[in-house]
């Protein structure tokens, strides 16, 4: 792996020279993962050549029902808001170019489920008693980027920053949730839920929220989906993170933080093996099963590159 073409990185403003100086939860995941996992992702841009069906349909879930929550944070009232949230998801799962709908093979994830689950999510949550913070500029808390300081900082004194973007900040019985929106082909039980504790992603929010708004932070509110083929049925759930929790996870931060300045600085990225199955399987497998000699051939023509850069805003925090 240590025989790659170097990256473009010039036009990705969260890295400098091979060195990520912006993390975010998605590239701290990967690092812990597999950091030859989080090389080939995040600092090569190394990329399966179709898009993940889950991915798309994470992506339009997300944004159509943030179409939903800044319409009626502007007065519009519910079934105004939905229609809006419907057409966000109608539209943008058209393939404008090829004049024709996104084509999913996937049962449980495509067009018609995405535009059902997303009506379904908004009737179901019709009277939500969780309203969305409404931001000092007037603006709705919803998709909003973030950038702090990790604390942490390069053998030369550069501040490593902590970036993201958290879906939703809701008021609820007269405290400050994280709103995160969660899809799955699983059965929402108890179990779903226990899964977030630990979890880097949300002690990632939970710690970024938490030094923004201090204590008015009570904790995550996760509304998860699950998609079935004849149905998508949804489940609220609190997930928790107490202080001393975050003082661990970022303590441990800064060691992988530190972990990543070495692997940068030797050009050794070491593959955790042990990964290669996780998550339905790793997507590099046909490249780390090759010899070392075959691999930049063979990613050349099997894949294609899509660099990945936090510090591109959704929106203000
Ligand atoms: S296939 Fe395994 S070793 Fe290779 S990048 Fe993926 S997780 Fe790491």
């Amino acid at each position: 792996v240590t025989a790659l073409q170097p990256a473009n990185l010039t036009n990705n403003s969260s890295f400098r020279g091979p060195l990520q100086i912006a993390w975010d939860s998605t590239s701290i995941g990967l690092l812990k993962e597999c950091p030859r996992k989080y090389f080939l992702s995040i600092v090569h841009g190394v990329a399966p050549r179709s898009e993940s069906v889950h991915l798309t349909f994470g992506i339009l879930y997300h944004a159509s029902l943030e179409a939903y929550d800044r319409a009626k944070a502007l007065g519009a009232s519910h079934d105004a808001a939905t229609i809006e949230a419907v057409r966000y998801a109608l539209v943008h799962s058209w393939d404008q170019r090829l004049k024709k709908p996104w084509i999913s093979d996937d049962k449980y994830k495509n067009r018609e489920t995405l535009v059902r689950s997303v009506a379904w999510y908004l009737d179901q949550f019709a009277t939500d008693p969780m309203e969305t913070i409404i931001l000092a500029n007037g603006k709705p808390a919803v998709e909003l980027s973030f950038r702090i300081e990790s604390g942490y900082y390069t053998q030369d004194g550069q501040p490593l920053l902590l970036c993201g973007h958290l879906d939703r900040l809701g008021r609820f019985n007269d405290q400050i949730w994280i709103n995160d929106r969660k899809t799955t082909k699983s059965q929402i039980n108890q179990d779903f839920f226990e899964k977030f504790s630990p979890d880097n992603q949300f002690s990632t929010y939970a710690f970024a929220g938490k030094i923004t708004y201090g204590d008015q932070i009570t904790g995550l509110i996760v509304d998860a989906a699950q998609i079935a083929v004849g149905f998508t049925r949804f489940q609220r759930g609190v997930v928790e993170r107490t202080e001393a929790f975050l003082e661990e996870w970022h303590a441990e931060l800064g060691y992988w933080l530190g972990q990543a300045e070495s692997f940068a600085a030797r050009g050794f990225w070491p593959a955790n093996d042990k990964s290669c199955g996780n998550y339905g399987g790793c997507p590099f497998r046909s490249i780390c099963s090759k010899n070392p000699s075959m691999r930049q051939a063979w990613m050349k023509g099997a894949f294609t590159q899509r660099m990945w850069d936090p510090l591109k805003n959704r929106g203000d925090f």
